[in-house]
């Protein structure tokens, strides 16, 4: 490659929205063979809204929803927003937490005080919350099996299926859908177009995971993994790849600094956290997938002038 042409390769770059921030990226991606993408954000919007409630017998709906959103305040995960959200509009009282954790990729928990309703609940009460995947509901013990299968049924719909636990009781199942972007479906087709493996890496349940891949024809799809799993799932990707292949990821940054550095390139797309910008080898300033297609035919443009 000569210094001009990837000058000016890197300048065309710019003009749509592709900042290549090193320069072997511009070279390499002419190589690539299969495209890892983060779903929540990338290939969706990353702003889920709340869709179902389901109580089990003995607990309300509107107090449960209180209490899950008393423990979202504390939590930056688009999930938190969407409960926290459904609380408002329903105009509830959302009270205050205590000892809040946040089980990054399984949920959430926290202790909040409820007051005493007269006639109701004659005392203050502490109550633990747990919010989050089947996961967390496992390791704190507790038998998911009354909600499995609308668990399921709702993932199969393409939503996000979380339980809440009250005390350490199974009290609700809730789901939040989280739409896919409108620019997805001919960016996947563009990727297929220039011959390239898509494959979906998401912390998200397999059902839900693998709705929103039928939907868009999306080649392979690993569920379920936490930031830690999404690098294994990438390294595995990467020792699979032909002779002198390359591995791409695009995420949108929450969580994803680990994944961009352990791809051959890392792309983010410019909505994402200034952390996981730095870690990239490219930024999409387009803020979606498409400008993945637009930076791997660059590349291919420039290599093949070069030669
Ligand atoms: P991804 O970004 O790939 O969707 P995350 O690691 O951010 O994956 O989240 C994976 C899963 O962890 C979510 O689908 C959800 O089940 C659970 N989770 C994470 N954060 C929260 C939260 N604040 N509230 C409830 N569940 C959560
Ligand atoms: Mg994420």
């Amino acid at each position: 490659a000569t210094p001009t042409s990837l000058m000016v390769g890197t300048g065309r770059g710019a003009e749509a929205g592709v900042l290549f921030r090193k320069g072997e990226a511009l070279q390499h991606l002419q190589d690539v063979a299969v495209i890892a993408v983060d779903k929540t954000g990338t290939l969706t919007e990353g702003k889920p809204a709340l869709t179902d409630l389901e109580v089990t017998p003995g607990f309300e709906a509107a107090a449960v929803l209180a209490l899950i959103a008393a423990v979202e305040q504390h939590s930056e995960h688009p999930i938190a927003r969407a409960i926290e959200t459904a609380a408002q509009q329903q105009q509830l009282t959302i009270p205050a937490c205590s000892d809040f954790e946040s089980l990054t990729g399984l949920g959430v928990t926290a202790k909040v005080m409820t007051a005493a309703r007269a006639g109701v609940t004659p005392n203050e009460q502490t109550q633990h919350i747990a919010l989050g995947a089947d996961r967390l509901m496992q390791q704190m013990g507790i038998d998911i099996r009354p909600l499995a299968s609308t668990a399921a049924r709702l993932g199969k719909e393409g939503k996000t299926p979380l339980y809440a636990a009250l005390n350490g009781q199974l009290a609700a199942i809730i789901a939040v859908a989280d739409p896919i972007k409108a620019s997805t479906p001919d960016a996947i087709a563009g990727l297929h177009q220039l011959g390239l493996q898509v494959v979906m890496i998401t912390g998200d349940n397999r059902h839900t995971a693998a709705a929103i891949a039928r939907t868009l024809g999306i080649d392979q799809v690993v569920a379920e993994v936490l930031p830690s799993g999404k690098v294994d799932a990438l390294q595995q990707l990467k020792a699979a790849l032909p002779q002198g292949k390359k591995l791409v990821f695009v995420g949108d940054g929450i969580n994803d600094a680990p994944a961009l550095a352990a791809a051959d390139i890392g792309m983010a797309i410019g909505t994402g956290t200034d952390v996981a910008i730095e870690a990239a080898d490219v930024v999409l300033m387009s803020g979606n997938l498409n400008g993945a297609r637009t930076a791997i035919a660059l590349s291919k443009a420039t290599m093949t002038n070069i030669r």
